[in-house]
């Protein structure tokens, strides 16, 4: 693994993206929100944060919208990013409402004064700006240099504007739905700039392709030290993107908190029914923090060996249902109680963490 790339840092409310702070996991909420959903919308935000979430992006339509943004990002629980497409005085709305970070993508804000104004009110009252260039989506005087060169030349005329502007917390994206021109585009940038990075493949698919095609790109990017923030986009819900999103940073070793899961496929040898157990608790699983190893194994014949570097594993044998730490069986139960039992020794270990 190169060393990370030393950036500028950009605060973000509570939140530092850069620098050597630690990467960060966002999602996008999916659906238009309106004032009568404030108070679900914020006990979904504690829950995506327990998932592992750090910022949430919300779409900005109406004026209205900004107004319930501010109150949002208010209630303190993440910093909160407003997405503005086309309309230029509602970015300078959000702005004033008091969002965290706003998002703009110039190809979509249009004439180029529209862009300073957002920039001179974002510098006013140092709301970060993410300055999102997309590949298909590209300020139309770039449209015939492909998306590659596209987005390196749009980058370079939008930050000397940041520059212009005395913006002190940008943050930057490039983003293409093929992933490598996702990764050789930030690579290209980030031999060049200092700005801290938002990484992600866009538009990526459905489940498993997005998980392919986001892992691969994101990988050789963490790898050689770039990526300071990160959205994995998935057709799917926003707990499952931040679950990837976790899961490339533990893989890499850039993240230490919360769970790591073994579990075996199982085959006809298997007693325990792993499927089921990981359908039921998979998600729980994920919303602990403290660092640990948890194995599911279908049968004791590879699986206490296997996972022998668990910190808490379920298996089974006939009608019996162990719980073993570190190879060694610690609790025998039947079926009935297995899970409550291995829940209670999965509490103990994460109060001693
Ligand atoms: S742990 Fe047991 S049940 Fe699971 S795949 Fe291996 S042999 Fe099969």
């Amino acid at each position: 693994m190169t060393e990370r790339r030393r950036t500028r840092t950009a605060a973000v409310g509570g939140i530092l993206i850069g620098g050597d702070h630690p990467i960060t996991v966002q999602t996008m909420w999916p659906e238009q929100i309106d004032s009568s959903r404030k108070d679900s919308v914020l006990r979904h935000l504690k829950l995506l944060k327990e998932y592992g979430c750090d910022l949430i992006r919300f779409t900005v339509q109406t004026p209205e919208d900004c107004r319930l943004l501010g109150e949002i990002s208010a209630a303190g629980i993440m910093p909160v990013v407003a997405d503005v497409h086309y309309n230029h005085t509602l970015a300078l709305e959000a702005i004033k409402s008091g969002v965290d970070k706003i998002r703009i993508n110039p190809g979509t804000i249009g004439v180029l004064w529209k862009t300073r104004e957002i920039f001179r009110s974002a510098a006013d009252s140092g709301t970060a700006v993410r300055l999102g260039l997309n590949g298909g989506s590209l300020p139309k005087h770039y449209a015939g240099l492909g998306a590659e060169a596209g987005m390196l030349a749009a980058a370079e005329e939008y930050l000397e504007l940041c520059e212009q502007h005395q913006l002190k917390h940008v943050v930057v994206s490039l983003k293409a739905s093929d992933p490598e021109v996702t990764y050789r585009v930030n690579k290209r940038f980030s031999e060049s700039w200092d700005y801290p990075l938002h990484i992600g493949v866009t538009e990526a698919g459905p489940l498993i392709p997005s998980i392919v095609k986001s892992t691969y790109a994101l990988t050789k990017l963490l790898e050689a030290g770039i990526g300071d923030t990160l959205r994995v986009s998935i057709s799917d819900t926003m707990e499952r993107e931040v679950i990837t999103a976790r899961e490339i940073l533990r893989m890499l070793g850039l993240v230490s908190k919360g769970v790591s899961i073994v579990s075996c496929p199982k085959c006809g040898r298997a007693a325990f029914n792993t499927h089921r157990f990981m359908e039921r608790w998979e998600d729980r699983l994920h919303r602990i923090d403290a660092p640990l190893t948890i194995a599911c194994m279908g049968c004791p014949v590879n699986g206490l060996e296997e996972a022998k570097h668990a910190d808490l594993g379920i298996t089974g044998a006939g009608r019996k249902v162990f719980i073993f730490r570190h190879g060694e069986i610690i609790r025998e139960t039947d079926e009935h109680e297995a899970e409550d039992a291995f829940f209670e020794e999965l509490d103990k270990l994460c109060r001693r963490n």
